[in-house]
Formats: structure tokens, C-alpha cells, sequence
């Protein structure tokens, strides 16, 4: 294990394991073939390529250390390969020295951490991932209207507390739908709900349905806040889960929807389902009496943690892959401004945030 203990961040981080220690996970014999469903779309989103690009760059064009608040996505295997690179991850603008450059996450800052950078006269890039600020946005636009804002999320989420911070007086948040009955507001005509990014699309549906049982004049946002990636890997797993003994799900523990996919997993027919950061914590128990396995990974995982569970898995006997793909994904974001360019001036070529896996 490794530990970061830049500025306040103490995350135990398991030691990357690249190129993948082989053989480990044992062939047994089970009643049927074995086989992998292995989810498509998985991994890596739009946002968390742009946040991850952005890091890169902003240690290319401004050399080391950049720092970062927050995890710049929450994948450890991602932090750890950036912080061996030279950035430096703080919990709060507050531990960055004055005038240096500072990176915000693909989570989002509230206005109060924005105004922190520049009270210290830091360089701050945006790697705020586009479909958050679009919630950002709506959560000032309804504050502004004098609205009062629902909003579903997990407390303590980097997300939500970005996105309260921009209507901060008048939002509630709601965690579950049994947290609808307990609500206590001023105007049930004067509601609207926004959500977080990341969430189960069936749990905030029922949390909707509950909102509507009570408020029945609550109004909706104006488009959907939980993201076309978080939809897309939770409509590919629900489709491998029907047939899959069990799940795995490549993913951070911090990581929401990674935390999802598994829950989504084991609503939708997957015998059982478990997250692992790594191909090395999957234990050789699980595999007992298993014939399909399901494999999927979290919108910020590289696709080269997936692979090395494929790996110890054909190892095991499950070498036969099929792949199910329920959509295709080709969305891409601009970087923030201050990275589009090389020091020649040229466009980077990863300038529009999409790179091959
Ligand atoms: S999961 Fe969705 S909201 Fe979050 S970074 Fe990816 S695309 Fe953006």
C-alpha cells in the first residue's frame, strides 16, 4: 500500500499493479463453460477524460508541482499514477501556496472555493466536468428565480457540496426517497428538483415518484442531471447482470457510480456483485460454482485496470469473453482554455478531451 499525505488528502492507496502479476487466481471446475459478459459502455467518461488531460497538461505547460483539489476524479489508481507525475493533492485551496497553479476536479467547486483561489492569487483551472456546471447553472438560475431547490444526492459528496454552494440558502438535499416523507418546506408550490450526476437512475426515479406524491406541483430540471455516462453503464450492466453468477465492477470505493453499478447489479439478476480497485482483490471464493461472470468498470477507471481483471480471470478458466454493448459513446469535451495550446502555440491534439483507451 502507498500513502498519500499531500497537504490534508491521507488516502491509503493500493500499489498499482501494471503489467499484472499472472496465475494467481486458480482454474476449478464448475458444471457448466465458463464465460465473461464483459459491459459496454464502461469506463472512462467524457468528464473524467478532460480532468485527467487537463492534469497532465497543466504539468507539461507548468511543470511540477500543479496542484489539485480533491481527487481530480475519484479512481486511487488515477490519483497515484498523477501524484508519481508531480501533482499534488489538497483538500482545500487553503493549502496551496500563493500564486501557484491550482486544478479543480471534475466534481466541481462551490463560488466560495473559486473565490479562495483568487483571494490567494492562484492560478485555478477548471476541470469541472461540463455536465456538472450545466447543474451548477440550473441551481442559480432557480436560486435566482427565488425557487427553492430539492436536490437529490449523497451528503458529503464533493458534487453536492459544489453544487450547493451555488444556491446555497435555498436548497435542500434529499439522499433517498424514505428522506422525502421528512422534508419540511416553506412553499410546496415553489419547488423544483435538480440531482447529482452520479446516481442509481431507478433510486432517483423513486425519489421523484415519492417528491411528486407529496409536492405535486414540483417542477423538473429542465433536462436530465444524472449524466448519459452514469445511464449508459447502468443500462449495459443491468442487461449483463440478468445472466451473470457474479459481477465485477472496477471502481474506487469513493467513486458513486462505480458504488452503483454494483447495486444496479445485484437489483437486476446478478447472483453477486463486488468493487474492486484492482484485478488482485478479487478472491478466488467468489469464482466458486461460477459459470458466467460479468465485468463492467466505473466512469473513471482506465481501461487497463479492466483489462488486467480480464486477465486473472482467463487465468481462472474464464478466458471466452463477449462483449454486450448497449450504446455507443462519442462525446468529448474542450479542455479549460488555459491548456488548448502547446508552448508552440499549436492545438494539442488531445485538445478536444477524447483519447483511445
Ligand atoms: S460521470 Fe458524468 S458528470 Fe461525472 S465526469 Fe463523467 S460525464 Fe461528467
Amino acid at each position: 500500500m502507498s500513502h498519500i499525505t499531500n497537504g490534508a488528502l491521507a488516502i491509503d492507496l493500493p500499489t498499482p499493479r501494471v503489467p499484472a502479476v499472472r496465475n494467481r487466481l486458480k482454474d476449478t471446475p464448475v458444471p457448466g463453460p465458463k464465460r465473461v459478459l464483459l459491459a459496454a459502455p464502461r469506463g472512462y467518461c467524457a468528464g473524467v477524460d478532460r480532468a485527467v488531460i487537463a492534469v497532465e497538461k497543466a504539468l507539461e505547460h507548468y511543470g511540477s508541482p500543479v496542484y489539485v483539489r480533491k481527487q481530480i476524479v475519484h479512481n486511487v489508481h488515477v490519483v497515484s499514477t498523477l501524484e508519481s507525475q508531480g501533482a499534488i493533492f489538497v483538500d482545500e485551496v487553503e493549502e496551496v501556496p500563493e500564486g501557484a497553479h491550482v486544478v479543480f476536479s471534475a466534481h466541481g467547486v462551490s463560488p466560495a472555493v473559486v473565490q479562495g483561489a483568487a483571494d490567494r492569487g492562484l492560478q485555478a483551472i477548471d476541470a469541472t466536468c461540463p455536465l456538472v456546471t450545466k447543474v451548477h447553472r440550473e441551481a442559480v438560475r432557480f436560486g435566482s428565480q427565488g425557487r427553492h431547490i430539492i436536490l437529490i444526492g449523497h451528503a458529503g459528496h464533493e458534487e453536492v457540496e459544489g453544487t450547493m454552494g451555488h444556491a446555497a440558502d435555498r436548497t435542500t438535499l434529499v439522499q433517498n426517497p424514505d428522506e422525502v416523507d421528512d422534508l419540511v418546506v416553506e412553499d410546496p408550490d415553489n419547488l423544483v428538483w435538480l440531482s447529482q450526476t452520479t446516481l442509481s437512475v431507478d433510486e432517483t426515479m423513486e425519489t421523484v415518484r415519492r417528491l411528486r406524491e407529496r409536492f405535486p406541483s414540483i417542477q423538473n430540471p429542465p433536462s436530465d442531471d444524472i449524466c448519459y455516462a452514469t445511464q449508459n453503464r447502468q443500462v449495459a450492466i443491468k442487461k449483463v447482470a440478468v445472466g451473470a453468477d457474479l459481477v465485477i465492477v472496477v471502481g474506487s470505493a469513493n467513486s458513486s457510480n462505480s458504488v452503483r453499478l454494483v447495486e444496479v447489479a445485484l437489483e437486476h439478476g446478478a447472483k453477486a456483485a463486488y468493487r474492486v480497485d484492482y484485478a488482485s482483490e478479487i478472491r478466488q471464493e467468489w469464482l466458486d460454482g461460477v459459470e458466467t461472470v460479468g465485468v463492467t468498470s466505473g466512469a473513471s477507471v482506465p481501461e487497463v485496470l479492466v483489462q488486467e481483471v480480464l486477465d486473472d480471470l482467463a487465468d481462472a478458466g474464464y478466458g471466452d469473453v463477449a462483449e454486450v454493448k448497449t450504446a455507443e459513446e462519442d462525446l468529448m469535451f474542450s479542455l479549460p482554455k488555459e491548456l488548448r495550446k502547446d508552448s508552440t502555440g499549436a492545438v494539442d491534439e488531445r485538445a478536444l478531451g477524447g483519447r483511445t483507451r
